[in-house]
C-alpha cells in the first residue's frame, strides 16, 4: 500500500467532505476505501474515494502535518488543476482531463452560496467545482459543453475545462471536477426573477418584459446551438412520456398527504388527461438539452444572462440524460418555473395585490415564451418547439414538486399546490 492510500484510509469522512455537506443526503457509510489519485503538484492531489456501498467521491486533498486533509480555498489544490487542464486534453490513468480554455489564474477563495457541490473561485475569473458525489456516467456536461464551445455560444460562463474518471475500462466516465469563467456579482433567478417580479407589480409590466424576452432568446439561442444532436422522437419516446407523465402522478398520490394529497386525488383525472401527451406526437423534433431549466438555473451579472449547471435532471437515469429531449421540455420548465417566482414573491410579500403577482407573472411567461418561439423563428427552425407538449411537461413538472414537497421539503408544497389550479382549469 503507498502512503497515501493508507493515509486517506486512515483519515475521517470529516475531514475529507466539504463542511457544508457534513450531514443530509448521500452520506458515505463505513470506512473510506481509496480507488484513484490525479498528482495536481507536490503535496496536492485529486483522489477518488469510495464508501461501503460502493458510492463514488472525488476529494481534492493536500498533506498537512504528518497526515492529509481536504483541501480548501487558499491550499492551491484548485490553481494547480486549472494549470494542469492549461495543458491541454489529455488521458491520465483513468482520468480524463478536457481542456478548452485556460488563463492564468492566481488567488483562491470560497463560494459562499447555498451549493450541491463544492466550487471554488480562481483569481476572480474562473470557478473550480468539485463534484460531492460523482454518481454513474455518462454525465451529460461534457457533452452539452462541447458543442456549446464548438458553436461559440456565449450563453453561458466560458467552458475551461474538465476532469473525469472511469471507475473501470469499459464503464462510463463520471464527472469529477469542471472549471468554466466565473461571473462576478451574479446571482440566480430565484433572487433575480422574483426581485423583478416585485418590481413589476409596483413600476409596471416592463420590469419583467425585459428579462422576460432576454431568458426566451437564451434558451432558444441555447437549443440552437445543440441542432446537430437532432433527432425526431419514436414512439418509444412518446410512449415514455406518457408512462413517465402518469408515474409521476402516481408517485405524487402516493406520497403526499393531507390538503396537499386531497387537491391531487381531486384532479387526478384531468390531471392524468392533460399530462399524458398524445401518441401523434412521434417525429417531433428532439435534441440534447438541459433537462433541469428553471429560473434558478440563469445567472444575471449586470445585463447578462448565463444558463449553467448542465448536470441534467437528478431524477432520471443516466442513459436519459445524456439523451435527445423534446425542446419543449427545457422550455415547459423555464416557464413553470416563472410562475413558481410569482408564488414565492406571494409568499414572502403578502401585502402586495396577489391578482397583481399574477397578472405580472402571466406577462413574464408570456414575453418569455414569444421570444423564445421568435428567435427559433429567425433561425428558420419553429418546429424545434412542439406546443402540444409544453402543458403536459408543465404538469409532470408540478407533480414532480408535489414529491419533492412531501419527501425532502415540505415548506415548499405552498409552490404545487399554487401552481396547479392555472394548469387543470376550464376542465369538466
Ligand atoms: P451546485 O451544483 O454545486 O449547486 P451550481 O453550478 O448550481 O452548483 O452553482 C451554485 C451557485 O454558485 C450558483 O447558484 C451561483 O450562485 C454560483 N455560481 C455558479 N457558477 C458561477 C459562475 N460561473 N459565476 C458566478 N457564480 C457562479
Ligand atoms: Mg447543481
Ligand atoms: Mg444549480
Amino acid at each position: 500500500t503507498t502512503p497515501l492510500r493508507r493515509a486517506v484510509e486512515q483519515a475521517s469522512w470529516a475531514s475529507l467532505l466539504p463542511p457544508h455537506r457534513a450531514d443530509g443526503d448521500d452520506q458515505p457509510i463505513g470506512a473510506p476505501l481509496y480507488l484513484d489519485a490525479l498528482d495536481l503538484a507536490p503535496g496536492r492531489w485529486l483522489t477518488i474515494i469510495a464508501d461501503a456501498a460502493d458510492r463514488t467521491y472525488p476529494v481534492p486533498l493536500v498533506a498537512a502535518g504528518s497526515g492529509l486533509r481536504r483541501a480548501r480555498a487558499g491550499d492551491g489544490a484548485a490553481e494547480a488543476l486549472a494549470g494542469l487542464l492549461a495543458a491541454g486534453s489529455r488521458e491520465v490513468g483513468a482520468f480524463s482531463l478536457t481542456g478548452w480554455h485556460a488563463e492564468p489564474v492566481t488567488g483562491e477563495a470560497p463560494i459562499d452560496v447555498d451549493q450541491t457541490n463544492e466550487s471554488v473561485v480562481l483569481g476572480g475569473r474562473g470557478v473550480v467545482k468539485w463534484t460531492f458525489q460523482a454518481t454513474e456516467g455518462p454525465h451529460p456536461a461534457p457533452a452539452i459543453l462541447e458543442l456549446l464551445e464548438r458553436a461559440g455560444f456565449t450563453g453561458t460562463p466560458r467552458p475551461w475545462g474538465l476532469v473525469q474518471w472511469r471507475p473501470s475500462r469499459t464503464a462510463a466516465p463520471r464527472l469529477i471536477a469542471s472549471v468554466t469563467a466565473y461571473l462576478p456579482g451574479a446571482v440566480d433567478g430565484w433572487t433575480w426573477a422574483v426581485e423583478d417580479l416585485r418590481r413589476a407589480c409596483t413600476e409596471g409590466p416592463d420590469a419583467v418584459r425585459a428579462p422576460g424576452r432576454r431568458l426566451g432568446e437564451l434558451v432558444a439561442r441555447f437549443h440552437l446551438a445543440l441542432l446537430p444532436t437532432h433527432r425526431p422522437a419514436d414512439l418509444a419516446d412518446v410512449a415514455r412520456w406518457q408512462g413517465e407523465a402518469l408515474a409521476d402522478l402516481r408517485r405524487a398520490l402516493e406520497v403526499t398527504t393531507g390538503a396537499e394529497h386531497a387537491q391531487l386525488a381531486r384532479h387526478r383525472d384531468v390531471i392524468a388527461a392533460r399530462a399524458v401527451p398524445p401518441s401523434e406526437l412521434a417525429g417531433t423534433p428532439m435534441l440534447l438539452g438541459h433537462g433541469d431549466l428553471h429560473v434558478g438555473q440563469v445567472l444575471r451579472a449586470g445585463e447578462s444572462y448565463a444558463v449553467i449547471d448542465f448536470d441534467g435532471n437528478p431524477v432520471v437515469p443516466p442513459a436519459q440524460r445524456t439523451s435527445a429531449q423534446p425542446p419543449a421540455l427545457d422550455v415547459a420548465g423555464m416557464a413553470q418555473s416563472i410562475r413558481h417566482a410569482g408564488l414565492v414573491l406571494r409568499k414572502h410579500h403578502p401585502e402586495l395585490d396577489p391578482g397583481r403577482v399574477e397578472r405580472m407573472t402571466g406577462v413574464f411567461v408570456e414575453a418569455f415564451l414569444a421570444a423564445y418561439r421568435a428567435t427559433l423563428a429567425g433561425a428558420r427552425r419553429p418546429d424545434l418547439l412542439e406546443e402540444a407538449l409544453v402543458r403536459p411537461f408543465r404538469l409532470r413538472q408540478v407533480c414532480r414538486e408535489f414529491t419533492y414537497a412531501a419527501t425532502h421539503l415540505p415548506r415548499w408544497a405552498y409552490v404545487p399546490t399554487g401552481a396547479l389550479p392555472e394548469l387543470v382549469k376550464g376542465a369538466r
